[in-house]
């Protein structure tokens, strides 16, 4: 039996969601933008979050597009020395079943897009309100028209509408750190050369950098960096360079040359939220940011929010109308307790808890394990 499914938010995780086609439900994505933007962000993609590429057919056009270094350095954000090297390419692939990928955001956006057919993505569609009764979920827009569904899933993001509707307003504590973060042309570098991929750590902040294409043509950065006065979560604020670079004046030689080439760059507030404590009201559920927005220490909201969807396709696939209920439920009894962990070990940024946690994070395959 065929369910009407609609998804809030043409995200990283409402894209993947839109899997659920592959267990033969009816799917209609509702996204608020016109257009999508490239905006200037990387995006590391764990072995967990390939595999679920993988089963969407994604695999291999990624490897294609993604930088996949041996390994990833973390060193002294002065001295440059090496702390801990992570080894990556075929050493995690061999260990995890799957490779990581660090590319550009808006590669990974674009492909997950593309496997959609046109029509089932609605653009335009800001979700202003929804409520449901027996017969399933009804949604208004503010456009002005509506649409109904058996059941809806909120991938609204960190902002979202839909767990707004559901509990009420949260109160997310901003961690007075903020995230600078680019993509920019290697040719500005003007022949300087920096690590494949390597995280700074200073006393009080630091900064990733990495090559986003296996052509090494493109540098990303992201920061976090104390700036107790700028609270603003978005993709399309911009920073000021000279106060970035300011920040950065005591790092290595090597980070300095980076910040020097960038010519522009956006600005995120990094805020810390507790787990939300259900996700399920009736016939509407949560998936990625919206329900488990995490710091981006531990590069996971993505490919936890990847996760959810094979999780949910799962737990949906052969389902009629009087299992939706527990079949979410399902979903959010198995996805709860690891998302949440991983929530709360990001938020600390502590490389000796990140190096545990790692074995837990990349075994993880959405697709095989068991849905108690
Ligand atoms: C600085 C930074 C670096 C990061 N690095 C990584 C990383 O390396 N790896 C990783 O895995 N994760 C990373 N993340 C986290 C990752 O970006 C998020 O976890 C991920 O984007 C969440 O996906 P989502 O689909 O849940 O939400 P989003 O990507 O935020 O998508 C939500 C979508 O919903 C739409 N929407 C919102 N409201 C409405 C509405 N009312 N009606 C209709 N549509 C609506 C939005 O327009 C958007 O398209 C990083 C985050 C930050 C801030």
């Amino acid at each position: 039996m065929s369910l009407s499914i609609a998804i809030v938010g043409a995200g990283i995780g409402g894209l993947a969601a839109a899997a659920l086609r592959k267990v033969g439900h009816k799917v209609t994505v509702f996204e608020q933008a016109r257009a999508f933007a490239r905006v200037g962000a990387g995006i590391q993609q764990s072995p967990n979050a390939v595999k679920v590429l993988r089963g969407l057919g994604l695999e291999t056009q990624l490897r294609k597009r993604a930088f996949c270094p041996n390994s990833s350095l973390n060193r002294k954000h002065d001295t440059g020395e090496i702390t801990w090297e992570r080894m990556l390419g075929a050493e995690v692939e061999e260990k995890y079943g799957a490779p990581y990928f660090y590319m550009h955001r808006g590669d990974l956006h674009e492909a997950l897009a593309a496997i959609i057919p046109s029509g089932i993505i609605r653009r335009e569609k800001k979700l202003i309100h929804l409520w449901q009764n027996d017969n399933g979920v009804q949604l208004e827009f503010a456009d002005g028209t509506e649409a109904t569904a058996d059941l809806a899933i909120g991938a609204d993001g960190v902002h979202s509408i839909v767990r707004e509707t559901l509990w009420g307003a949260e109160a997310p504590r901003f961690t007075g750190r903020v995230a600078y973060r680019t993509t920019f042309p290697t040719a500005l570098m003007n022949g300087a050369t920096i690590d494949g991929s390597a995280k700074w750590w200073g006393p009080d902040r630091h900064i990733v950098m990495y090559y986003v294409t296996p052509h090494r043509d493109e540098i990303y950065f992201v920061t976090s960096t104390p700036e107790p006065d700028f609270q603003v979560e978005s993709w399309s604020a911009m920073g000021d360079l000279e106060i970035l670079r300011d920040a950065y004046k005591d790092f290595h030689p090597q980070v300095r040359s980076v910040l020097a080439a960038c010519p522009n760059v956006h600005k995120w507030a990094l805020f810390e939220r507790d787990p939300v404590p259900q996700w399920r009201k009736g016939k509407v559920t949560l998936l990625g940011d919206s329900c488990h927005p995490m710091t981006p220490y531990m590069a996971q909201g993505a490919a936890t929010a990847i996760e959810d969807a094979a999780v949910i396709a799962r737990c949906l696939n052969g389902v009629g109308h009087n299992e939706i209920k527990a079949a979410l439920q399902i979903y959010e009894n198995h996805r709860k307790p690891r998302t949440s962990r991983i929530q709360k070990v990001s938020r600390l940024n502590d490389l000796d808890k990140i190096k545990i946690e790692t074995e837990r994070v990349f075994s993880y395959d959405a697709w095989q394990v068991i849905l108690s």
